[in-house]
């Protein structure tokens, strides 16, 4: 039986420093929990078993050569957007399809110069549009805690593969909540770095002022990890911030919350939450007030435009960043056009998903001459408002407490007829996204049916360090089971 995959990232780092094993069986026995799960869960669209032991191999060919990393030998598993040279990255699209990364995201560079190992490519939903993992034009992933459920989206792959300890940590991305959901809705640890942390060089884009990568972890350490390694400056992508990362190490060494003032956004405790959500997540807030935080309640009233500028920006960007995929440069062409504007419309037509559509064409409406004043300069206005709200509260909170989602994981099928539906599901996470927060998901507990809830943790911008700290205590006190799968 594989034990190895149900390691932390930290946990393999030691082991593998003492020389307690290898990165190949390490990998190996990945490999053997995902042959014998992963048919049930389908978290992976890609996963090429050679490969990942040839780097496996060579990454312990190098630890007996003396070389120090601080990853060196560790497996991560990568969402279907993020580039990795030579993998396929084909985010979950008809149109990207037998696509190959023809270099390497920045994040990813970094991890592999600090030695990781990439395992294979999570399922999500297609250009990371949605919230269940079912836009994926591969196939559907279920949760593991219950398999007539969604995992979350749109890093749903990602997110269940932690959870049934297929993949020790994977990389996901947060446009308006994709990593904090599904890590909500997996029981496992998400991460939305503030914008500008980690470049978003060879992030395939979705709505680029707002999406950053993300890690989805087994803990709170393990996401600072992987935070360190992948966060700077980089010349290749001009949003990545200059700053200095905050001293994350001796922030997760705080033994409590003493002295930290914790804001209760009124605004995310409102009539139409799920009862065992909120219950649990109150019940970590006032968990969090034991360990020495001072909790206030605070207002941000802006939040209730929150979803409809979400929708707006993000799919003005989509509709923009998406003109790319024309059938000439990337993927999939249409081949029996008869010139090259049909072959542009067919291989569209059939290259993308109803949800990657009806995205672009909301974008392309509200940016078109007679509607860009109403619908996007409006929505920016109201995106500055609510970075405002933010601003405001955060003078006198060093963080906010809050849900990640409204209701439990959704049943398979449930949202597909019902995409408003589907939006309002976001309204506690856009938020982060439009002003430029860090925020963190961490597990809180259970439903009676056993399904995960997720506590939410938002930081201003840059100050990772302080999300990390409070996740982290509350973490190691609270210690909910993290696994969904209890054997084989
Ligand atoms: N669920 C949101 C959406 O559908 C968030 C997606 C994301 O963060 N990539 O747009």
């Amino acid at each position: 039986m594989p034990q190895f995959n149900t390691l932390t990232v930290a946990q393999a780092v030691d082991l593998l420093a003492q020389g307690g094993s290898t990165s190949e069986a390490l990998v190996g026995d990945l490999l053997e929990a995902i042959r014998a799960r992963d048919g049930a869960v389908g978290a992976y669209v890609h996963l090429d078993e050679a490969d990942a032991l040839r780097q496996a191999r060579a990454a312990d060919a190098q630890r007996r050569a003396g070389k120090l990393a601080p990853l060196l030998g560790v497996p991560i598993a990568v969402k279907d957007v993020i580039n990795v040279a030579g993998q396929p990255c084909g985010c979950a699209s008809r149109i990207l399809e037998g696509y190959t990364a023809p270099y390497d995201a920045t994040a990813i560079a970094r991890l592999r110069a600090a030695g990781a190992v990439f395992l294979g490519r999570a399922n999500m939903d297609e250009f990371a549009m949605g919230s269940t993992t079912e836009n994926s034009a591969v196939k559907i992933t279920r949760n593991p805690w219950d398999p007539s459920r969604v995992p979350g989206g749109s890093s749903g792959g990602s997110a269940a593969m932690v959870a049934a300890d297929e993949a020790l940590a994977a990389l996901g991305s947060d446009t308006g909540g994709s990593v904090r959901q599904p890590a909500a809705f997996c029981g496992c640890v998400g991460l939305k770095p503030s914008y500008g942390r980690i470049s978003r060089y060879g992030l395939t884009a979705f709505a680029s002022s707002l999406d950053q990568i993300g890690p989805l972890t087994k803990t709170v350490a393990d996401a600072a990890l992987l935070l360190e390694v992948m966060g700077g400056a980089d010349p290749l992508d001009s949003t990545a911030a200059d700053l200095p990362m905050p001293d994350l190490a001796a922030a997760l060494r705080q033994p409590d919350l003493q002295g930290l003032r914790l804001g209760l956004p009124r605004e995310y405790f409102v009539g139409g939450m799920d009862a065992e959500v909120e219950r649990a997540v109150q019940d970590a807030i006032r968990h969090c007030e034991r360990l020495g935080a001072r909790l206030t309640e605070v207002s941000l009233p802006t939040t209730k435009y929150a979803v409809a500028a979400y929708y707006i920006i993000s799919c003005a960007e989509a509709s923009a960043n998406l003109a790319r995929f024309d059938g000439v440069r990337y993927g999939r062409r249409a081949e029996d056009a008869g010139d090259p504007y049909e072959m542009y419309c067919r291989t569209r037509a059939a290259g993308f998903g109803a949800e990657v559509k009806r995205r672009i064409i909301l974008g392309a409406y509200v940016l078109s001459s007679g509607y860009y004043d109403a619908y996007y300069l409006r929505a920016q206005k109201a995106r500055t408002l609510i970075r405002d709200d933010f601003a405001v509260v955060f003078k006198e909170c060093d963080a906010l407490l809050a849900p990640v989602t409204p209701t439990p994981p959704y049943k398979l099928g449930e949202m597909l007829d019902n995409p408003l539906q589907m939006y309002l599901g976001d309204i506690f996470t856009v938020p982060a996204n439009l002003a430029g927060n860090c925020a963190l998901s961490v597990p809180c507990g259970f439903t009676a049916a056993g399904l995960p809830v997720g506590l939410q943790i938002i930081g201003p911008a840059f100050r990772e360090d302080v999300i990390l700290r409070v996740g982290h205590v509350y973490e190691q006190s609270a210690a909910w089971p993290r696994c969904a799968v209890k054997s084989g």
